[in-house]
Parts: C-alpha cells; sequence; structure tokens
C-alpha cells in the first residue's frame, strides 16, 4: 500500500508524551503516534511506525542479500537442553534471560539472542568443506530482561533483531565476509541517514574473542562513551580504551582522539569456534578430516535503528525522516476550508501522485490549518504538498522540505517528475 487518507488513519498525534516518559526518542514517536508504550520497555508499532520499520528493514534485508545473506525464521521459544551444552542457560551465566513454564513442567526460554539454536540446527545441514561458507539471517523478535529501560525505543525488552551468522571454513575465509560484513553495514547507516554520525567502534569481544567490532551513532543520548578518531572515522569503546593492544592492532592515534557519548545501533562479531565446538558443527575438510565450522555473528536492531534517527534528526517542531525511511514521500495537505473545488483538486492530485508510483499521506480532514501544518511537522515527511485556493489560483502547489524549511511551487507535472526520480 503506497497511500493513505489521513481520514482513515485512527492515530491521533498529542501535544504531551506520557509523563512517565524520559527519552526524546520514545517522547517524539508517541507524540506523533508512530508508536504506543504498552509499558516501560515495551512498544507498539503503530501504521506510521511499521511502514518506517519495515522500510529500515528493507534497507538492511538489500545489503544482506548482496553480501550472500539467506534470511529464514527461527523460534523464539527455546530448549534448555542446547543452551546448556554452551552454558549460557543459567541465570547466573546470562542476566538478561526470560524464562517461562510448560503446564506439564519443565522450563523453557524466551531467546535472547540466537547462536545455540542455529548452530544446532546447521548440524543437519553443514558435513563437508563444500557446504561452506554460508550465512543464514533472520529479523525475529528478541526477549532481553533489561535491568534499564530508560531510552525508549533504544533499549526495549522485546525488540526485533536482524542477526546474521556466518559458518566458515577456517578464519581467513571468515575474515573475509567480516570485512565484508563491516562494509555492508557501513552502507546501511549511510542509507537510513546516520553514515556521517556512525563510527566503525573497536569493543570487548566479550567471552567469544578479544574484540568485536560496534557501530557507534554519535549521540548525547547514548549509554556508550566512545574515543573517535575523526580523521579516520574509527573509534574505541571506553570499555577496551586503556587496553595497549588496541592502539597496536587498530593503528588509532591516543593524541588526537575526542570522548563522545554514542549509541551501539549494530555489531560484528568473530565467534570463533566457541559454539561450534560445544554443539558438536564439524565439516570433513578435503583431508577428510573432520574440523569445528568457524562462526561470526551481526546483529542490528532496526527499532533502535529507527529511535536512534528520531533522536538525531528531529528539531523542535517534530520528526525529520531522511527520505529512505520516511512512512510516505509525500504529505499531500488539503486546505479547503469546505470548499469544493479544492477538494477536487486535492483527489485529483491524490490520485496522480500514486498513479505515479509516489507514496502519500493526504491530510483530508476537516480540520484547522494549523492543526494541519503542526502535525505534518511533528509526523515528518520529507516534503509537504499544499492545495489550497491560493495555490489553484496560482497554478502551482506549494511544497515545502521538512528538513530545511525551502519552500518552492511546482505544478502537478513537474512535482510526478521530481518525485518520480527519488
Ligand atoms: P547493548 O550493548 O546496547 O546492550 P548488545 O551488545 O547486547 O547491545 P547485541 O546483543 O549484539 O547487542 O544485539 C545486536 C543489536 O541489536 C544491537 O547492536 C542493537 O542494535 C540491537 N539491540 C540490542 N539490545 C537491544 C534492546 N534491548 N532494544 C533494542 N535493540 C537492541
Ligand atoms: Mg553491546
Amino acid at each position: 500500500m503506497t497511500r493513505m487518507r489521513q481520514s482513515q488513519l485512527f492515530t491521533k498525534t498529542r501535544k504531551e508524551a506520557p509523563s512517565d516518559e524520559v527519552a526524546k526518542n520514545a517522547q517524539l514517536l508517541i507524540r506523533a503516534g508512530f508508536v504506543h508504550k504498552e509499558m516501560a520497555g515495551v512498544y507498539d508499532l503503530l501504521p506510521l511506525g511499521l511502514r518506517t520499520f519495515e522500510k529500515v528493514v528493507s534497507v538492511i534485508r538489500e545489503e544482506m542479500n548482496k553480501i550472500g545473506g539467506v534470511e529464514m525464521h527461527l523460534s523464539a521459544l527455546q530448549d534448555p537442553a542446547v543452551w546448556q551444552k554452551t552454558d549460557r542457560w543459567s541465570d547466573e551465566k546470562v542476566d538478561s534471560w526470560f524464562k517461562t513454564s510448560l503446564k506439564n513442567g519443565g522450563e523453557l526460554g524466551l531467546g535472547f539472542t540466537h547462536e545455540e539454536p542455529l548452530t544446532n540446527l546447521m548440524r543437519e545441514q553443514i558435513s563437508s568443506y563444500k557446504d561452506l561458507p554460508t550465512y543464514p539471517y533472520q529479523f525475529q523478535t528478541k526477549f532481553r530482561n533489561e535491568a534499564r529501560a530508560k531510552s525508549g525505543l533504544m533499549r526495549t525488552r522485546e525488540f526485533v533483531m536482524k542477526d546474521l551468522y556466518s559458518f566458515s571454513k577456517n578464519s581467513t575465509e571468515h575474515m573475509a565476509f567480516y570485512e565484508k560484513a563491516a562494509e555492508a553495514y557501513k552502507k546501511i547507516f549511510e542509507r537510513v541517514g546516520l553514515g556521517d554520525k556512525t563510527y566503525m567502534t573497536f569493543a570487548s569481544g566479550g567471552s567469544f574473542s578479544k574484540y568485536s567490532h560496534e557501530f557507534q551513532t554519535e549521540c548525547e543520548a547514548g549509554e556508550d562513551v566512545i574515543y573517535i578518531d575523526d580523521a579516520s572515522k574509527q573509534a574505541i569503546n571506553k570499555e577496551v580504551y586503556d587496553d595497549a593492544e588496541v592502539y597496536k592492532t587498530t593503528g588509532i592515534n591516543k593524541a588526537t582522539l575526542r570522548e563522545a557519548k554514542a549509541i551501539e545501533v549494530g555489531n560484528i562479531f568473530t565467534l570463533s569456534t566457541r559454539f561450534s565446538e560445544a554443539l558438536g558443527l564439524k565439516y570433513k575438510n578435503q583431508e577428510g578430516t573432520e574440523v569445528p565450522v568457524f562462526m561470526g555473528s551481526y546483529g542490528i536492531g532496526p527499532a533502535r535503528l529507527m529511535a536512534t534517527v528520531a533522536e538525531l534528526l528531529s528539531d523542535a517542531k517534530g520528526l525529520v525522516w531522511p527520505k529512505t525511511i520516511a512512512p510516505f514521500a509525500v504529505h499531500l495537505v488539503e486546505l479547503s476550508a469546505g470548499n469544493e473545488d479544492v477538494k477536487k483538486e486535492a483527489d485529483e492530485v491524490y490520485a496522480q501522485l500514486t498513479a505515479a508510483g509516489v507514496e502519500v499521506l493526504f491530510d483530508d480532514r476537516d480540520a484547522r490549518a494549523g492543526e494541519k501544518f503542526a502535525d505534518s511537522d511533528l509526523i515528518g515527511i520529507p516534503l509537504r504538498v499544499v492545495v489550497s485556493q491560493k495555490t489553484i489560483a496560482s497554478g502551482a502547489f506549494e511544497c515545502v522540505e521538512r528538513a530545511t524549511g525551502h519552500t518552492t511551487h511546482k505544478t502537478l507535472s513537474e512535482l510526478i517528475t521530481d518525485l518520480s526520480h527519488v
């Protein structure tokens, strides 16, 4: 569906966000009617929010497919037995588990990540070097019993993650893909409008390897502290900042670094054989010897990405979406004040724009101009096109860019030509 009449959109904009909502991203997304807050750390996606979310997902999917990703979907419910094999079932080892129980006894987990079940599943698929490398991925709901849930949609207890896992023959093959994945990540963050503020960042490898890489977007609302090297566009997470090894490995200079707060929008991990050994995922190499598969994992949270854009690319009037992830390309605003000619003209513009494949939200509501403009600014669609008695008289429609406020006057055919080139 590429178009929508606002009179049929059930969501209302709000002047105030709920008083318990402290994060700017959630305040704006709630006020503009993109999301609804169920409870702390849990949000629903409303129609406009879903459209932007799906666009973020599409950008990620395209870039994952380009590097050989193959999409799938695993279950949220988890069998403890698989997690016991890697020693990640106990609450002492993993503090973010949500666990539940079966009516007839026995526990189940709600997946907070998917290394274990996927590694286990791949034992049925991988047996020879001919089966490698392979790169399955999914957009799937994770559950995490996060202690802090104060950052709005940036840290939620239920969220969709794009998680890709690489299965390679050895570390050389793995590193070649790891670098490709890093490039794909850069493209994703550029495409959603965060490229100039996002840094590939050295971070702790956790229990898997010495280091991992995070993609950190500089933002005051971020929970992480990073040290940025502007010259190379790289950064170091504070958690590994004191480790002299990092400097040797990255070649980043100590002297020019600047400290900044940042949001982790994605990360890439070398897992090595941590999971394949524990779960028995092996393959026969060309010499006929059985060896463990070499793995990596690559995560992005599309809603955290959407929230980061809301946090950074907004102004006093509301959200400001980049064209790539805006819920619609055009906000068509009819100011008829009951005038039938204006209504007819606006209907015609709506029909022609959508026929040309332009995604339009049509404000056909019976409301005052001030209210329509305030809502339009709050929702943040890149281009507002106004149809009024004045624009009909002049033969051109007023077109206002949301990001800059830049105003031009265009005929319908000029508008269609412009927009079909986007
Ligand atoms: P963080 O350090 O912020 O807690 P993480 O290191 O646990 O995140 P991963 O488990 O690797 O992150 O998750 C991969 C991606 O999923 C993150 O880079 C982020 O974009 C997203 N993500 C992680 N946790 C959340 C959450 N609680 N809410 C929304 N998105 C999340
Ligand atoms: Mg992290």
